[in-house]
């Protein structure tokens, strides 16, 4: 039978044993961490996004500029089935208001047991503590906690996961060992990722994690409603991520860039100069927002943070304001932080097969491939889709 390693235990390796196996290969999964999935489990935390309920063409559209690459293989395994197969495996998914879905115990553990026992069931062998240190020849060496040992297959798939919270394995170690084999790769950035802003101390002591509800926040043409989270250091929260991209690409240019804050999207400008206008000149700022605006707590803070005097006491300015507040963010939060990373192995070194073009026999899968995609069940799925995709590949090669 032939031998298929798999380098790395997050949800793209798992999901290309469980395809190898289902077709009768003896795959084995090697794992640097002392246990699996850790950051599927990490992101169990925050309910476990599993896929998206939207449309195809919409959902393929969060890939951007990869969604041609990534198109077929996600319409292969789609939400439906990335949600029947989480059903086979005991855990009902259900389809939240934002049309994000989630399990219904909102967490990744049972279903990362039930995954794992059923690959156990099918044979695939996971050895834990083995941390891939690089190529050895035609081989592949391993530090394990019995020494150093070198591993032969007939085909080897990379799993290795992007550059976020590296302490949970993925700590992109491989970049250097690709890259002297010729393969090119895009430097890892943070994706999905909170940003930095100058707070007054005052404001960062009083609001690091109060929640900003009910916003729209702009970037460029892209105007988002949801709500995101103050920070010590700045904001976050998955408003904040669906604008990281276009954030992150203008700072790479600028010192700082702003993200255009609508904080009373029900109303209109007109409206609440007018109401403003009502108010008493000399009553305090935070009763003439709250009487003529209905805003206090943080967004009347914030509000304070960015505005001048002369602002606070002109209805048309304040008011302006509150529809367009430019919120200055000035770094990028390090990428151990972040949710997920973009760059990685670039598509041109990838064929169709998931296979590196200039190293036959060795395939990769999952977040180090050059692809991107805001918070929303997306990233799992391209994760999910591309083990699938990827494990195709193997067999494709092996059948040759
Ligand atoms: C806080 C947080 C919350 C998240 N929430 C969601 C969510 O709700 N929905 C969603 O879609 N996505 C979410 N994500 C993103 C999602 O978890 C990742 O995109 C996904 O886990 C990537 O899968 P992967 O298999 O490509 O890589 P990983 O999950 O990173 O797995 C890679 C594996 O390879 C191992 N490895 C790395 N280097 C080596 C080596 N040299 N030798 C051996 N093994 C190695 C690692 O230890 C790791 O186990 C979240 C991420 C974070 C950090």
């Amino acid at each position: 039978m032939e031998r298929v390693a798999i380098i790395g235990g997050g949800p793209a390796g798992l999901m290309a044993a469980e395809a190898l196996t289902s077709s009768g290969y003896d795959v084995t999964v090697y794992e640097a961490m002392p246990t699996v999935g850790r950051k599927f489990l990490l992101a169990g935390k925050s309910g476990l996004n599993i896929t998206h309920s939207e449309d195809s063409d919409r959902f393929l559209s969060r890939f951007g500029a990869a969604s041609g690459r990534l198109g077929p293989v996600i319409e292969a395994f789609p939400a439906a089935e990335v949600r029947a197969w989480a059903q086979a495996l005991g855990t009902e998914t259900f389809v939240g208001s934002s049309g994000r879905v989630f399990p219904v115990a909102m967490k990744a553990s049972p279903l990362l047991r039930a995954w794992l026992r059923r690959l156990e069931g099918q044979g695939v062998k996971i050895l834990t503590r083995h941390r891939w240190a690089g190529f050895a020849g035609n081989g592949y060496l391993f530090q394990t906690p019995h020494g150093e040992k070198v591993v032969e297959a007939d085909a080897v798939l990379l799993a290795l996961g992007g550059a976020s919270w590296p302490r949970l394995g993925s700590d992109a170690a491989w970049v250097p060992w690709l890259r002297e084999r010729g393969i090119e790769i895009a430097d890892l950035r943070p994706a999905n990722c909170g940003f930095d802003v100058d707070w007054s101390e005052p404001f960062r002591a009083r609001f690091a994690g109060v929640p900003v509800k009910s916003v729209v926040a702009t970037t460029e043409a892209r105007a988002i409603p949801g709500e995101f989270v103050i920070s010590r250091h700045g904001i976050e929260g998955s408003l904040i991520y669906a604008h990281a991209a276009s954030l992150r690409d203008r700072l790479e240019n600028s010192s700082s860039a702003d993200l255009m804050l609508d904080l009373m999207p029900g109303r209109t400008l007109a409206r609440l100069v007018q109401d403003l206008a009502k108010q008493d000149g000399k009553a305090s700022f935070s009763n003439r927002l709250r009487k003529g605006a209905g805003i206090d707590g943080v967004k009347a803070a914030l509000l304070r943070e960015f505005s001048t005097d002369a602002d606070r006491h002109n209805p048309q300015r304040l008011a302006g304001l509150i529809k367009h507040l430019p919120l200055p963010v000035v770094r990028r939060r390090p990428i151990a932080e972040a949710i997920s990373s973009d760059g990685g192995v670039r598509w041109s070194a990838i064929d169709d097969s998931y296979m590196l073009k200039a190293l036959p026999g060795l395939f990769v899968a999952g977040e180090m491939i050059d692809w991107e995609a805001p918070t929303g069940g997306y990233l799992l799925t391209a994760c999910f889709a591309t083990g699938r995709a990827a494990a195709a590949g193997v067999e494709r090669w092996l059948a040759r």
